[in-house]
This record gives structure tokens, sequence and C-alpha cells, in this order.
């Protein structure tokens, strides 16, 4: 192992390059998910990710790449690799308004890039809990989604274009500004969402849009799930399709980020068994705030919701943010196991029951707690379960009695976290033979070595 250390030095030069004990000691005490990497490499630019690259390529040496490290699947875990943080290659190359495009190096962090497009009078999207780590070439690798995929769609629908590294070190730049570029095979797509497998993603153009003038949030109380995508196609036939999030919370959870020692204070008194915070962007902000205001008393009218409260400024917004983001509260009351699933609106108070039942039978309601919430305006539910127990065994049982009943409801076992190691072995319960041996496919043409962040998403066969 110092062999390829001492390689990787002489390449990019002894500071670029911390030993495992260096990296140890850096991850200590709280990285142990992460891993033992016998080395951090920190290239400075994209030559030198090449040149990483080709020393790992020719050693057969496998490298994970590391973001922000705020993934949930055990995606950057390294026991073994080389970690290729991108920390150094931050900068913001360029904003052009009249384009509205933003170029940027991979190791930006989110905010960062969002508070930029900002300041340039753009507005970048993406917005997610781990906003003030997460990196731009991790939220693109992992196709991260959020809380306003509803308007907007996925980290893939704001890359216009790409630099990647592939894995024997070639540079691939596909970095065109162009929102429309049929001229082959859409190449910066293999990129997006394989969580690092398949290259390393060094810098992006991404999609900017109009900075909002106007914020519209309220919390709403819900009497029944039914009323729930009712009420969700009202806001969107009523706002103009201005509505940007659509997050839902299951009375337990809202009990849970609105009661001590949590800090947030409850909007809405307690008592609805679902609560939704809803927010619409626009550009004429009397307008908007008017139509806001008339569709949800619509709403009350045709008894969808039942209580409302309008963010009446921006701390009360944020307030109302903060709930939905108060996401960590779920560790209070020991060990959980967290989830990310997709399904049909339609299919989604039956899916619920389902494992409710199923875990209830299992571990009975003393050991058992259930946090479901999420942006159900784009199908995508998080479920939170702690069964007092977090050994492998429960967590294996657990994770069953989760995605089994997606299956029959041709729901995805992740809709936006990814795969890494931690779902790899239920990829099969939501994507087909054939499409797993297509991924394999690729995966092998384009790392024949495996060594790009290797064993994650599709097992290796032998
Ligand atoms: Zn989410």
């Amino acid at each position: 192992m110092a062999e390829i250390v001492n390689a990787l030095r002489e390449a990019l030069g002894v500071p670029s390059v911390l030993g495992a004990a260096e990296v140890a000691e850096m991850l200590a005490p709280v990285g142990r998910q992460f891993g033992a990497p016998v080395a951090l490499v920190r290239p400075r630019s994209t030559a030198e990710v090449s040149a990483v690259l080709k020393i790992a390529h020719a050693a057969g040496q496998p490298v994970v790449p590391w973001g922000g490290r705020t993934g949930l699947v055990d995606g950057c875990r390294a026991d073994g690799a080389v970690a290729l943080s991108l920390e150094r290659m931050n900068a913001i190359e360029e904003i052009k308004p009249e384009n509205a495009t933003m170029r940027v190096q991979a190791g930006c962090i989110l905010q960062t890039a969002c508070e930029a497009a900002e300041a340039g009078g753009l507005f970048l999207p993406l917005d997610l809990g781990a906003r003030g780590s997460a990196t731009i070439g991790g939220t693109i690798s992992t196709n991260a989604g959020g809380n306003r995929v509803l308007r907007y769609g996925m980290m893939r629908a704001m890359v216009l274009g790409i630099e990647a590294v592939l894995a024997d070190g070639t540079v691939i730049d596909a970095m065109s500004p162009l929102m429309k570029n049929n001229a082959g095979y859409d190449l910066k797509q293999l990129f997006i969402g394989s969580e690092g497998t398949l290259g390393i993603v060094t810098r992006a153009v991404l999609r900017l849009r109009p900075s909002p003038a106007s914020s519209n949030v309220a919390f709403l109380g819900v009497p029944s799930f039914d009323c729930l995508p009712l009420l969700l196609r009202r806001l969107e036939r009523g706002t103009g399709e201005l509505l940007s999030a659509f997050e839902v919370m299951w009375s337990d959870f809202y009990r849970l980020v609105t009661t001590a020692p949590a800090k947030g204070r409850a909007p809405l008194r307690h008592g609805q068994p679902f609560y939704v915070l809803v927010e619409s962007l626009g550009a004429n902000p009397d307008a908007d705030a008017a139509r806001f205001e008339q569709v949800l008393g619509e709403a009350l009218e045709a008894g969808e919701i039942v209580d409302a409260a309008i963010a009446k400024s921006t701390a009360e917004r944020s307030a109302m943010w903060a709930l939905r983001d108060d996401v960590g509260q779920v560790l209070r009351n020991g060990p959980i196991f967290a989830f990310d699933v997709s399904l049909k609106i339609s299919d989604m108070e039956a899916y619920v029951a389902d494992v409710r039942s199923l875990l209830h039978e299992r571990w009975g309601s003393e050991r058992l707690s259930l946090m479901v919430f999420g942006h159900l305006g784009d199908g995508n539910l998080h479920l939170i379960v702690g069964v007092g127990d977090s050994s492998a065994e429960a967590r294996h049982e657990v994770e069953t009695l989760v995605y089994r009943p997606l299956r029959t409801r041709g729901g995805s076992i992740s809709a936006e976290h990814g795969i890494g190691l931690q779902k790899r072995d239920y990829l099969n319960w939501s994507r087909s033979p054939a499409e797993i041996a297509l991924m394999r496919t690729l995966k092998h043409a384009l790392d024949p070595g495996n060594i790009l962040n290797p064993g994650k998403v599709v097992a290796e066969v032998a």
C-alpha cells in the first residue's frame, strides 16, 4: 500500500496526499462509517484527477470519490481504497446571466453555489437538508432530489454540461452549455446518478432559473389521506403551477418536531392525521400572495384542509421550513433505520398501513416507532423506523418489511438517496434482470478494472 501512496505523492506532491494514519486521525472520532482508506488525495485540477486515476488504473487500486459525505447509503465507504476528495476544486468559474448558466467545479458546496447564483440575480433551485456540506459533484453523482423536485426536477434537470474523468484517466469534456443538444448520445447522463461508479465528475455547467420575487409558505392541517392528492392538484391548478413544495408530515413526525426538546413551535394545533408544508414561488408578490390565499380558502371550503397558518414574514417562512428540516429529532428515541421510497400517491396510504402493521406484528407497540414524512408531491416518502435494536439482523428484517410491500406496487427502494452499499442487495426488487445486466455492461465498458467505487450500486459478479 505504501507504493500507491508514494506514486500519488510523486505525481501530486506530498501535501496533496494523506496516508492511512492521517486520514484515520482526520475522520476520528465520528468517521467510522467511511471505512479505512489507504490514502486521501486532494487534487487541485482535472489534470491531477486524471493523473490519480491513471496511477490507480495501472495498479488496480480502488478509488472512492468523496464529496460532502452526507449521503445516507454508505456510498463513500472506502475500506482499502484511495479516497478522492475534490474539496480543493471548489471554484465557481463563471456565471453568465444572459445564458442563465453557471460553470462550477465539483468540490463547490451546494449552498455556496446557490448564494453565488442569487448574487447574480438568478436561482439554483436544488434544495436539501445537507445544503451546507453537500458538494455539486456529489449532488450530480447521486442525482440529488430534495424539497423542490415537484417544480424544478432533480439535479439531472439542472445539469447542462459535465466534465468527468474515466477510470483510465481519460477526460470527457462534455461542458456544453446548450439546453438542446441531440448530437449523439447524451453522455453526461452516464455520470449523473451513477454514484461515482462510471467516472469522477470534476466540473459542470448548471442551468439557472430566474430568482423568484415572491415566496408564499403555509402550514396546513389535513383531515384524511384522501384529501392530500385533491389538495395537491388544487394547489397546482390554482397557483398557475407556481407550487414549488408539498411536504407532508404524518402526525407522529409533526408532534416530534414541535415538542421539546425540539426547538420548533407548532404553527397549528395537534390532532390532525396529516400536516403539509406548501410553498409557491413566483414573480408577482401581491398577485401571488392573493392567489395563494384564495386557493387555500377554497381548499378550506372544500374540506380538504381544516386548519391553515400562512407565514407573514421571512422569519415565519424560515421557522416553518426549519420544522421540515429538523429530521435529526428522529434520533431522540434511540437507534433508527432510515428509508427513502418512491411510489404512486394513490398507493401511499395502503403502503404505509401495510408497513406499519408488518412492523407492529414483529416488534409490538412498545418497541416500534415509525415516523413518516416526505415530498409527497413527487411521490417520495421518508420512513424512519426504530425497533430498539441497531444490529445488522434487525436492519435486515426491517428492510425486508419496508421494501417488500413496494414490489407489488411497482415502487422504488430509492427515490433520491441512491443505492450505495446499503440498498445494493435489494436492487432487483426495483429493477428487472435485464436492467441490472445492462448496468453491469455499462460498468464493465467504462471501468473494466472495477476500480471506481467498486461494489457500490450493482454487486460484482464472479
Ligand atoms: Zn428527501
